[in-house]
């Protein structure tokens, strides 16, 4: 194992407490730090973006939980609306007023979007979303894009991104041929192969679903037009189209990338800052779509803590916080961290790019295009695990891999960045340094 340069004696003896009761001592695969080496920080207390782990380290945080804490982290509004919500009751198996208000929050963001159900995670957002296009189609074959995460579900695993991509796994063991048949993965911005594929099955395909801009094989924005077009041909084939702004929504715009790039799908996914650090997360569309679900139709879908009021809580105070202000906030920090990373890169001498969607971002090492994940893989990862120990060392908290994005808080200020800026230096040489492995 990678020798840590500071102090983690107590996240290492935390860590292999959890290994003994916890698969690989996580709850969720890159948070083990398996393609980076070291050893995972166990976090205990975050506040503003400064996270600090079990040893006493401090890092200035750019994960924000992988999207959710576009605010920074126990923001004043945020924890006051859980705090006085939980002491009335935490979860009653009945419908509450805060779901609606929620729901309607989300309804008068994003045009398309005339119902909505809440759930419990992304996975099961995209899940239910499939399950429903299926069943309101009556077809049985979905498209996906390679490098497009969607969660874990069994037939949304086939090429994926997020960790499937940093474990290098093809696939998943326990996703049945018969379940993953019905999938067809094609090249991210490719829209001949989506032609030539409706071409061939039109008639049999429920629908394709897409991130609304990629963030899970690194950040990898759509070319000019593609939401567009694969619009159009789902819509003239009879298929749906789900665009799923689990990561994108509410955090590029206040209404997701939906405000960058109004392309009207038929079902939309969202997670992450709808709950604001909480575990809810929703799929909505067309009205005459999302009737057919239970109980008014007969596409069944349900959940034991689906709109949990403390979940309603924390993302409501979150949306409401985010104002226009919060949002150009967004936007320039993202535009700091790029410039950064950009000229400490450059002065290094490694060859990169800061590809960005709105205010995501990652940095890919190559000077070639990448547009797709076949694109994404070719670029020298082997060189992020120095990058990535380069600014953990230095109290930044970077992706813990190659294909993640990198997202910033409204907290960030001009010392953080300062920080930022001592720090890149070293780890772009540290980049620069890195060797090709054998
Ligand atoms: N869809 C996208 C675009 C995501 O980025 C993710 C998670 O990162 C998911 C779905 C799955 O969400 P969850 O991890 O809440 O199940």
């Amino acid at each position: 194992m990678r020798a840590d340069r500071i102090s983690t004696e107590v996240s290492a003896r935390l860590f292999a407490e959890a290994s003994g009761v916890i698969p690989g001592g996580v709850n969720s695969p890159v948070r083990a730090f398996a393609s980076v080496g070291g050893t995972p920080r166990f976090i205990t207390s975050a506040d503003g973006y400064w996270l600090t782990d079990a040893d006493g380290n401090r890092y200035v945080d750019l994960v924000c939980s992988w999207g959710p804490m576009i605010l920074g982290h126990a923001h004043p509004a945020v924890i006051e609306a859980v705090q006085r919500v939980a002491a009335d009751g935490l979860s009653f198996g009945a419908p509450t007023p805060s779901e609606t208000e929620l729901a309607a929050e989300i309804v008068a963001r994003v045009g398309p979007v005339q119902r909505l159900r809440l759930v419990n995670s992304g996975t099961e957002a995209t899940m239910s979303a499939i399950r429903l296009a299926r069943g309101y189609t009556g077809r049985p074959k979905i498209i996906k894009f390679a490098g497009c995460y969607h969660g874990h579900s069994d037939a949304l695993l086939a090429d994926a991104g997020s960790g499937v991509a940093t474990l290098g796994l093809p696939s998943s063991p326990g996703v049945t041929g018969a379940a993953a048949a019905d999938t067809i993965v094609l090249p991210y911005n490719d829209i001949p192969a989506v032609e030539d594929v409706f071409g061939r099955f039109g008639d049999e395909i429920a629908c394709v679903i897409t991130e609304a801009s990629p963030g899970n094989m690194g950040t990898v924005p759509p070319a000019d037009g593609f939401n567009a077009a694969l619009r159009r041909i789902t819509a003239s084939h009879g298929a749906l189209l789900i665009v799923d702004e689990v990561m994108t929504g509410f955090r590029v715009s206040r209404s997701g990338w939906y405000g960058i790039d109004p392309v009207d799908a038929d079902l939309f996914t969202f997670g992450k800052v709808m709950s604001g650090g909480l575990p809810a997360a929703a799929f909505g569309g067309r009205a005459e779509v999302m009737e057919r679900l239970a109980p008014l139709g007969p596409v069944y879908q349900a959940g034991t803590l689906s709109g949990n009021p403390v979940a309603m809580a924390a993302g409501l105070a979150t949306l409401r916080a985010a104002d226009d202000a919060a949002y150009a906030a967004l936007d320039t920090n993202a535009d700091r961290l790029a410039d950064l990373l950009g000229k400490a890169l450059t002065e290094a001498g490694v060859a990169h790019q800061v590809a960005r969607a709105g205010n995501m971002l990652s940095v890919f090492f190559t000077d070639q295009p990448v547009i797709d994940f076949a694109s994404a893989r070719a670029s020298e990862t082997w060189r992020f695990p120095a990058f990535f120990h380069g600014l953990l060392d230095a109290g930044i908290y970077p992706p813990p891999s190659a294909f993640e994005t990198w997202f910033v808080s409204t907290a960030l200020d001009d010392e953080a960045f300062e920080r930022i800026a001592a720090a890149l230096p070293g780890a772009a040489r540290a980049a620069a340094e890195a060797s090709r492995p054998a």
